[in-house]
C-alpha cells in the first residue's frame, strides 16, 4: 500500500503521524510505578500466545496506518526484547513503503545480546529507560534487585551497534528524586540524551497524586544549580521533550512534562495494545477491538475504514484536562499493555 503523505486528522485537526506497538504484556522487571510484583505476580493473568498479535497481523495493520499517512513506528511493551524474533518483525515493518522511521524502548537488560540484529533488521532508535544510577536506588524500583550496569551495557552495546540512543528517566518524588543529580553528571558528556519525564497518572495501581510529581520546573533549576543549562527550540512539530544544552558543550538533556506543561494539542500518536485495540490516548478506558475485526476477515479497505473512522472521532485531551482541574477519575488501561 503507498504511502499518500495525507494524514488523517481527528475532531482537533491533530494529524495521525505516529503508531506505537505493544508487542507483550510480560516483563522481565516489576517497576514498582508500572507493574508492581504485589498485583502483577504469578497469578496474573497474562495475555496467551492467541490473545496476542501475530507479527502477520500487527505488519498488515502497519501496512494500513503506512497507507494513510504514518511514518513513525515505535516498539514497546511490556518488555518488548521478550518477544520472540523481534528483529524478524522489525525487518518486516521496515519493508513497507513509507515507514521512515522504527524506534525501541526498552529496558535494556537484553540489549547487550540483541542490538546488532535489530539494528541489521532496520532499527534506527532506542529509548532506554532509566530510574536510577545507583544500584541499590535502581534494584529497589525494579523490583528485581538488578543493578544498573546490565543497562548501561546495553546501551553500550546499542551504541556500538550504530543505533540512536536516549535514556529516559521517569522521576517519582520520594521514590527516585535524588537521583536526578548522579544520573545528570553520569550522562552529560556522553553522546547520549538524558530525558527525565514527570511522574504522570497511567493505570490504575501506581497510587499517584500531584504531590508525587517533580515538575519540569524542579528538575532543570536542580540540574542548572550545578550544571548550566540553556533552553533549545523543538526539532519537530509535536516533539513531547523540552530541550536544553548544557552551557559548557556537555550535550542535551529533556524533559517530558506531560502533568505540568501537557501537550495534547500537538499528540499525533495512536497505540496498538499487544492484544489488537487501538487506543487513542495514553489514559484512555477502552480501546477499539481492531484484532476482532482483523480475524473476522474483513478487507484490508474495510480496516482502513475503520481506523480513519476511530481516529476521525478522537476528541482526547486528558493531561490538558488535568491541567485544567477537570474531574478525571476513570478506570484506565495499564501502561505494561500500551507501553507509553
Ligand atoms: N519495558 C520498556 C521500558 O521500560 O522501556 C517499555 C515499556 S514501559 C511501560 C515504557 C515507558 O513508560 C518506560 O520508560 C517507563 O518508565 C514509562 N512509564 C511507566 N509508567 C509510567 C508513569 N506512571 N509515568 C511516566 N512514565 C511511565
Ligand atoms: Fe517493565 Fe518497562 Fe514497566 Fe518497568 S516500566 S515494569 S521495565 S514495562
Ligand atoms: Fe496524547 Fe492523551 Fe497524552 Fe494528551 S493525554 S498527549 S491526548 S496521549
Amino acid at each position: 500500500m503507498e504511502n499518500n503523505n495525507q494524514y488523517i486528522t481527528d475532531h482537533f485537526k491533530r494529524p495521525l503521524k505516529d503508531l506505537r506497538i505493544s508487542v507483550t504484556d510480560q516483563c522481565n522487571f516489576r517497576c514498582t510505578y508500572c507493574m508492581p510484583a504485589e498485583i502483577f505476580d504469578k497469578d496474573y493473568p497474562f495475555l496467551t500466545k492467541n490473545e496476542l498479535l501475530s507479527f502477520d497481523e500487527i505488519v498488515r495493520l502497519a501496512e494500513i496506518f503506512a497507507g494513510l499517512g504514518t511514518e513513525k513506528i515505535r516498539i514497546t511493551g511490556g518488555e518488548p526484547l521478550l518477544r520472540k524474533d523481534l528483529d524478524q518483525l522489525i525487518a518486516r515493518l521496515y519493508q513497507i513503503d513509507g515507514i521512515k522511521d522504527i524506534a525501541l524502548t526498552t529496558n535494556a537488560v537484553l540489549l547487550t545480546k540483541k542490538a546488532a540484529k535489530l539494528k541489521a533488521a532496520g532499527l534506527n532508535r532506542v529509548n532506554v529507560s532509566l530510574d536510577a544510577i545507583e544500584d541499590e536506588e535502581f534494584g529497589k524500583i525494579n523490583g528485581r534487585g538488578t543493578g544498573s550496569q546490565p543497562v548501561l551495557k546495553g546501551i553500550e552495546a546499542a551504541m556500538k551497534a550504530g543505533l540512536q540512543v536516549k535514556v529516559n528517566m521517569v522521576v517519582k518524588k520520594g521514590l527516585n528524586d535524588t537521583q536526578v543529580l548522579p544520573m545528570a553528571k553520569y550522562f552529560k558528556g556522553k553522546d547520549v540524551i538524558l530525558r527525565f519525564i514527570e511522574f504522570m497518572d497511567v493505570g490504575n495501581h501506581n497510587g499517584w497524586n500531584m504531590e508525587t510529581v517533580m515538575s519540569k520546573k524542579d528538575i532543570i533549576d536542580q540540574i542548572h544549580q550545578e550544571m548550566p543549562l540553556t533552553a533549545v527550540e523543538a526539532n519537530y512539530y509535536g516533539e513531547v521533550a523540552s530541550r536544553y544544552r548544557y552551557v559548557d558543550g556537555g550535550g542535551e538533556i529533556g524533559v517530558i512534562s506531560s502533568v505540568t506543561d501537557s501537550f495534547c494539542s500537538s499528540c499525533t500518536r495512536i497505540r496498538l495494545s499487544a492484544e489488537g485495540k487501538l487506543y487513542t490516548c495514553l489514559f484512555a478506558s477502552q480501546g477499539h477491538d481492531i484484532r476482532k475485526i482483523m480475524r473476522d476477515e474483513v478487507s484490508d479497505n474495510q480496516l482502513m475504514m475503520e481506523i480513519i473512522s476511530i481516529w476521525s472521532r478522537r476528541k482526547d485531551r486528558y493531561s490538558d484536562e488535568r491541567k485544567e482541574g477537570k474531574p478525571l477519575k476513570r478506570k484506565k488501561i495499564e501502561m505494561s499493555y500500551i507501553g507509553g
